[in-house]
């Protein structure tokens, strides 16, 4: 096996930094901050991806002359690094902050879960357990940094501090609803991580674009062109090979494209696939990280279903496992006045519930609502349903020593993906802080000055 660092090329080797190439591959978040990063500094840029649109996991649909995210996404206001693409991008006017509230649903009935007083009042739990309820929240945001937790599994460390009751109760639930039946295996770094990143924000505040995700992906398309680059959409890679001193990115039309270095944004299975020619070191050949992939129904409806943003459904004869009621973030205006909701499952791509028909989820979603909201049927205008098979990494413990580099090949290959953002959450913010970290290695490698506006 060829070791990475023999494959280095002096910066002296590439003729000018104008004349560098760079391929890079995906056009989601990733790869739309990927290439915004290289092309302001100068470096040739094509980016190509598979579907018809930008976006990735953050994409959007048409909807009556506007568009909706497919996915609920919102912005928290420690998302630094993708704040800080929203203001080098002109956005930064349209970017809106809201008090929002939380719900949580259990056996039917609604619970608010604003805040510690809430959670005291939540009485399906004793005292005691909401209290140690609460001590968990506070612990978790001490141990955010706790490098010995990434060796716990999730559910002992979990288990542990609220107990058997609670634990069955809330916690259980709450993570098979993200990760499935492979939870047990997560370590609690992840969830340390989570509650803090979630509860550090202060009161709930959350934040969103004005005219939607739609605008931040145009933004970064806008600046691409701007900057010379190449945007190639329907267009899907295949094998990522060596080509002389460069790379090659084999199409799936047959046809190759070169360049002198290759980042593939993909999730980690794909690159893994992409790369089986190439020999790579263990760290990126051997590591085993499966997805969560996930289903989302979107409802628009007449009337609003609630005044919560986010709201867990535990419990409750229903199989989704929480709602999304997005109209309680964004202005009304970008539905054409209706409200906007997403009921959601995380499931593996090879669950029988990923695979059922439209029409099946169709029928369930639209059982779950009336179970939730009896009457909302009647309210509904018009609704959507999206499935993506890779979503949530699965993260296994230690994580932390396995995490991949985003260096591969140095001067060559490079990859920044959902793969390494651990222990943050998973966002477009991680995802932005993941490509901040690469980018002063390729130019370094590759011989450019980053942009002060592409890195951190
Ligand atoms: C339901 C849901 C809710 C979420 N909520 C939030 C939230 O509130 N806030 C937040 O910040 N984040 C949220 N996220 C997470 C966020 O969407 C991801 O972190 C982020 O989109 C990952 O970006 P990425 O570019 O790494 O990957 P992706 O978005 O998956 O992009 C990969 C791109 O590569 C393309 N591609 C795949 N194969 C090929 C190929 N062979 N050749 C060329 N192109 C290819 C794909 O079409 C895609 O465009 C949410 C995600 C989901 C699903």
């Amino acid at each position: 096996m060829e070791p990475s660092s023999s494959l280095s090329r002096a910066p002296a080797a590439l003729a000018s930094r104008m004349s560098t190439h760079v391929i890079v591959i995906g056009g989601g978040i990733s790869g739309l901050a990927t290439a915004a990063a290289l092309a302001r500094s100068g470096v040739r840029v094509t980016l190509l991806e598979g579907d018809g649109d930008l976006g990735g996991l953050g994409t959007t649909f048409p909807f009556r002359g506007g568009t909706l995210e497919r996915f609920y996404h919102c912005i928290l206001p420690t998302d630094r690094a993708l704040v800080r693409w929203i203001h080098a991008l002109g956005l930064g006017a349209d970017l809106m902050w809201k008090r929002i509230r939380m719900g949580f649903t259990y056996r039917l009935k609604t619970y608010k879960m604003d805040g510690p007083l809430d959670l005291l009042r939540f009485s399906p739990l004793t005292f005691g357990e909401r209290l140690r309820l609460g001590l968990m929240g506070l612990r978790a945001r001490g141990s955010a940094a706790d490098l010995s937790l990434d060796d716990v599994p999730v559910g002992d460390w979990a288990r542990a501090q609220v107990g058997d009751r609670v634990f069955e109760v809330l916690w259980k639930p709450l993570l098979e609803a993200k990760i499935g039946d492979g939870y047990p295996g997560i370590p609690a770094t992840w969830l340390a991580n989570r509650l803090s990143r979630e509860k550090n924000a202060g009161p709930e505040v959350k934040g969103c674009l004005q005219r939607g995700y739609r605008s931040l992906i145009d933004a970064f398309a806008a600046d691409l062109r701007a900057h010379g680059a190449t945007i190639r959409t329907n267009t899907r890679a295949r094998a990522i090979e060596r080509d002389g001193e460069g790379m090659a990115v084999a199409l799936e039309d047959g046809t190759r494209e070169t360049a002198d270095a290759v980042v593939s944004t993909l999730p980690m299975l794909q690159f893994q696939t992409m790369t089986r020619g190439l020999n790579l070191g263990p760290e990126i050949a051997d590591l085993k990280l499966d997805y969560q992939g996930v289903l989302s129904a979107v409802f628009l409806t007449r009337r609003a279903l609630s005044p919560y943003y986010w709201m867990p459904v535990v419990d409750s004869g229903v199989t989704a496992q929480g709602l999304v009621e997005m109209s309680n973030l964004v202005p009304l205006e970008r539905s054409d006045g209706l409200h906007v909701s997403y009921l959601m499952n995380y499931t593996h791509r090879n669950s029988a519930l990923f695979h059922k028909t439209d029409a099946e989820l169709f029928a369930m979603y639209r059982r779950d609502l009336e179970t939730l909201f009896p009457d909302s049927g009647r309210d509904i205008e018009e609704q959507f349903l999206f499935r993506a098979p890779f979503v949530e990494p699965i993260w296994t413990l230690q994580y932390r020593s396995k995490r991949p580099p985003t260096r591969v090949l140095p001067g060559r290959l490079y990859l920044a993906c959902t793969a390494q953002v651990y222990p943050d959450v998973n966002s477009w913010n991680s995802c932005c802080s993941v490509v901040d970290r690469m980018i002063p290695e390729m130019a370094t490698d590759l011989g450019f000055s980053p942009a002060p506006s592409a890195s951190a």
